[in-house]
């Protein structure tokens, strides 16, 4: 303790207590009010103090991570139900389901795919995060299942679909390291399920027949002591998940219910039951609606792009638009003849030029200096996108090296900035481009590069 008694008081701003690292008790408590800091942080609590507070300012969800290093991520934590209210906190996951009903053949391709799935989108990762790995009844087959997807090279974390718990203790010996979740804790099987995993207090997955049966579950769980939950609402019908889905989320959020404050897991290979747009489709709602980790039958370049792309949406801070890294971009094999493109980095503006410009088949250079992450032209009425601006990062992007061509195609609804880039830039060839980005494919094709 740094202080004792009312000398803690006396503390100034300026001299925080070395525990917990705040000026005043005062400080530390509003803090701890809103959610910010542990109540554990102070170490001069009674515990029985300690144990009715931390249960009264826990936040309402819990934040349940699954596996290590590289591949740990973390499920739940959310405090709205509405991304226009706060930022929602962390994004849902997706898994590819692996099971020891399939063949060689199958598994293989499926693992393929989920290799395939690895690009990067406005500075994000996009790849499948899980494998989840159902045990359909041969333990033999079931286990060689989890050696192969080991020894495969695909950087995932795991999750244990088993509702065996002998079988899913053979299993877990061979991940236990990796952090898994344990899938399969139900009415009959949940004593056995939760001293299999509380040693490591790792995640377990727990179903029930309806919502009510799963409430009372989790509250049996609880009692056991156990509270690293993941709530499956259930995979019936496509009905009765989602009304599940968002009645958890709302019994938990608005009526601040801890019981139902965990991450959930949805099986949308079963609910689309091989219909593989149904399963883009469901994936999609349950991103936006209350999935934490979605389980797919197969995750593939096609697949991916609307479901990561819808994710990348929902869960970035709506405050802040999505920006490009300002920077010079080549498009179809530009070279030192090619002409350059200036535009803003805002990500939607960038995507859909580049989209454009793709489909012209013509290489180009896309010239993007920072504008503060707007629209065309929303940055150039905020002063971020102006003469000044486009012609400092042409002297300093080092585009004058990478292209012999002096050509500098604007956009066409900032056209009134030609003039003056004419004059800051002498030798540049200054053209108005299209206002629309679906006429550069032509505009481009038409262009005369000198
Ligand atoms: Fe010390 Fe606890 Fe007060 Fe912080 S909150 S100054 S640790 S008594």
């Amino acid at each position: 303790m740094a202080l004792k008694g009312l000398d803690i008081f006396k503390l100034t701003p300026k001299k925080n207590c070395k525990d917990c690292g705040f000026p005043t008790c005062l400080a530390f408590s509003m803090k701890v009010a809103a959610g910010a800091v542990e109540i554990g942080k102070c170490p001069h609590m009674s515990s029985e103090a300690l144990e009715k507070l931390s249960e009264a300012t826990a936040p309402i969800m819990k934040t349940i991570t699954i596996g290590k290093g590289d591949t740990e991520y973390k499920l739940g934590g959310e405090t709205v139900m509405f991304r226009h209210e706060k930022t929602l906190v962390n994004r849902n996951r997706f898994a590819v389901l692996l099971s020891d009903s399939m063949d060689d053949a199958e598994v293989d391709a499926k693992i393929a795919h989920m290799k395939e799935v690895d690009y990067v989108r406005i500075g994000e990762d996009m790849k499948v995060e899980f494998a989840a790995l159902k045990y359909a009844g041969n333990k033999d087959k079931y286990i060689a299942l989890i050696n192969k997807v080991k020894a495969s090279g695909l950087k995932v974390a795991y999750a244990l679909i088993c509702e065996d718990a002998s079988v899913a203790k053979e299993a877990l010996d061979l991940v236990k390291d990796e952090n898994p979740l344990v899938y399969g804790a139900n009415k009959d099987n949940y004593a056995a399920f939760v001293e299999l995993v509380k040693a490591d207090n790792l995640a377990l997955g727990v179903k029930a027949e309806s919502l009510e049966a799963l409430y009372a579950l989790v509250e049996e769980i609880h009692k056991l002591g156990y509270k690293n939950l993941v709530l499956d609402p259930g995979s019936a019908s496509i009905k009765e998940a989602f009304e599940n889905t968002v009645q958890i989320r709302r019994i938990n959020i608005q009526d601040q219910d801890r019981v139902f404050g965990y991450p959930s897991i949805l099986f949308v290979d079963e609910l689309s039951k091989g219909d593989k747009f149904m399963e883009v489709a469901l994936s999609t709602l349950f991103t936006m609606k209350y999935g934490s980790l979605i389980v797919l039958s197969d995750m593939d370049y096609v697949r991916a792009l609307p479901l990561y792309g819808v994710r990348q949406n929902i869960f970035t801070d709506p405050q802040k638009p999505m920006r490009v890294e300002p920077g010079i971009y080549g498009f179809n094999g530009a070279d030192e003849n090619s002409p350059v493109i200036c535009t803003v980095d805002f990500a939607l503006t960038y995507f859909i030029v580049t989209g454009e410009v793709e489909r012209s088949k013509m290489p180009v250079w896309m010239l993007i200096p920072d504008a503060g992450g707007y629209s065309v032209l929303t940055s150039w009425a905020a002063g971020k996108f102006t003469s000044t601006v486009i012609s400092e990062f042409v002297k300093e992007s080092g585009i004058e090296s990478k292209t012999k061509c002096r050509k500098l195609i604007l956009p066409g609804k900032v056209a009134v900035l030609k003039g003056d880039l004419e004059e800051k830039l002498p030798g540049w060839d200054i053209t108005v481009g299209t206002t629309e980005a679906m006429f550069i494919p032509k505009f481009l094709k038409e262009l005369n590069i000198k």
